[in-house]
């Protein structure tokens, strides 16, 4: 891919970065990609200076997750632990929560995982129940999460809630830092059909005491905090799907080059070469609009940003799901053996349609938001 709109250290985080990734490569060992990714300022390239971060920001953060996975190494955990949690604690933090958190989501010795997708909420993040009640000294937690990923190796799961003054109406959302061994905050493992390291988990809140510091932020600020992390997020989740289509569209034209069963490579034949010539277009297009949503991001433009990044992700993905699947197509039958690992994708890939917010709740924000149309729901 060109990289001459970005700046030169830009280019050269993308060269470092790719290196790494090769390195460790397919079928990589995540955990030691991730400390040794650590170790080396990656995961915590947007994080502020004065805490071990690289001081940048989405731009940097998003090129280290699209490198990873563009070598077939991607770190799904920087979509929730550098990017949202380490976003929001540096942005709404206290000094105490910045000091205890932010050098580990740095250097990677420390994880955060994210929850706020409910299971009678789903799309709707309006609708969630986790309640917060006030006690004397700290909090009570009750509620469910689903689909959760990583609670396993994360240190805490940083838990979207509302106050329980404010069951009905619109989301009054605040976040709770809840760490993985809190008596009542209990994880059941959802076997996905997804071939990656991190795991889904169901979460349970059981009257779960915390202290009066797990709150991060004001409690009455709301979707302003949320959005701060779900920006991010939108934005790295287009970096991990922009990684994934370039892999499997890397794999593809190797292979298409190679094969030969007429007289020519298969790669000659234009039913193979368009849809991948096509599928490269479409991954530019939508990382372009990614670096577009990253920048207003990191200029402080949270409403802009919002938009572009919806954009992105919902770009990225359909140009990720596009490349995996002429990509299988291209191998023929090598599509979908083990040895060649492409088919795994074809799940994986769904991934990013899906989540965070899903390819219909960015039609519809666009719809209602970006072109004024009534809304059906
Ligand atoms: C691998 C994976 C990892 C995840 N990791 C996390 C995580 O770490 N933390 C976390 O909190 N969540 C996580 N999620 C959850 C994810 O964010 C949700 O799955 C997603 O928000 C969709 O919610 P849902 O599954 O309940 O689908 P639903 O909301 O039930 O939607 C089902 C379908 O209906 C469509 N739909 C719903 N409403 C409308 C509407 N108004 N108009 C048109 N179509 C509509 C949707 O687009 C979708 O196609 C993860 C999910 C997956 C698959």
């Amino acid at each position: 891919m060109s990289t001459d709109i970005e700046p030169r250290e830009h280019t050269e985080l993308r060269a470092a970065v790719s290196a790494l990734g090769r390195r460790h490569g397919p079928g990589f060992d995540r955990a030691a990609l991730w400390a040794e990714a650590g170790k080396l300022g990656y995961l915590g390239v947007n994080l502020p200076e004065e805490y071990g971060g690289g001081g940048g920001g989405m731009a940097e953060l998003s090129i280290v997750l699209e490198e990873a996975g563009a070598a077939g190494a991607p770190l799904l955990m920087m979509v929730v632990s550098p990017a949202i949690c380490g976003t929001v604690i540096s942005r709404f933090g206290t000094d105490a929560q910045k000091e205890a958190w932010l050098p580990g989501l740095a250097d990677g010795s420390r994880t955060m995982a994210f929850g706020i997708t409910e299971p009678d909420a789903g799309s709707n993040s309006h609708r969630i129940t986790t309640t917060a009640t006030r006690t004397e000294d700290g909090w009570v937690l009750d509620g469910r999460k689903v689909f959760v990923s990583g609670v396993d190796i994360a240190d805490a799961t940083l838990i979207v809630g509302r106050t329980s003054d404010a069951r009905t109406g619109s989301l009054k959302a605040c976040l709770f830092i809840v760490p993985r061994d809190t008596p009542g905050f209990g994880r059941r493992h959802i076997e996905m059909e997804l071939d990656a390291d991190e795991k889904q988990f169901e979460l349970t809140l059981d009257e779960v005491h915390l202290p009066a510091d797990a709150l991060v932020g004001d409690e009455d600020a709301g979707l302003l905090q949320l959005f701060a992390g779900l920006n991010p997020e939108r934005i790295m989740t287009a970096a991990f799907a922009i990684g994934m289509g370039r892999y499997a569209l890397g794999r593809a034209v190797a292979y298409a080059k190679e094969r030969q069963v007429w007289k020519a490579p298969i790669g000659a034949h234009q039913a193979i070469a368009h849809p991948l010539a096509q599928s490269h277009i479409e991954l530019e297009l939508a990382r372009l609009m990614m670096q577009k949503a990253a920048k207003l991001y990191d200029a402080g433009d949270d409403a802009g940003a919002g938009e572009a990044a919806n954009m992105a992700k919902y770009a990225a993905a359909e140009a990720c799901v596009k490349a995996v699947d002429a990509a299988v197509h291209t191998l023929g039958g090598n599509g979908l053996t083990k040895e060649f690992g492409l088919a795994r994708l074809v799940t994986a890939s769904r991934v990013a349609r899906i989540a965070p917010v899903s390819r219909e709740m960015i039609l519809n924000f666009v719809s209602a938001h970006t072109l004024g149309l009534p809304k059906s729901y």
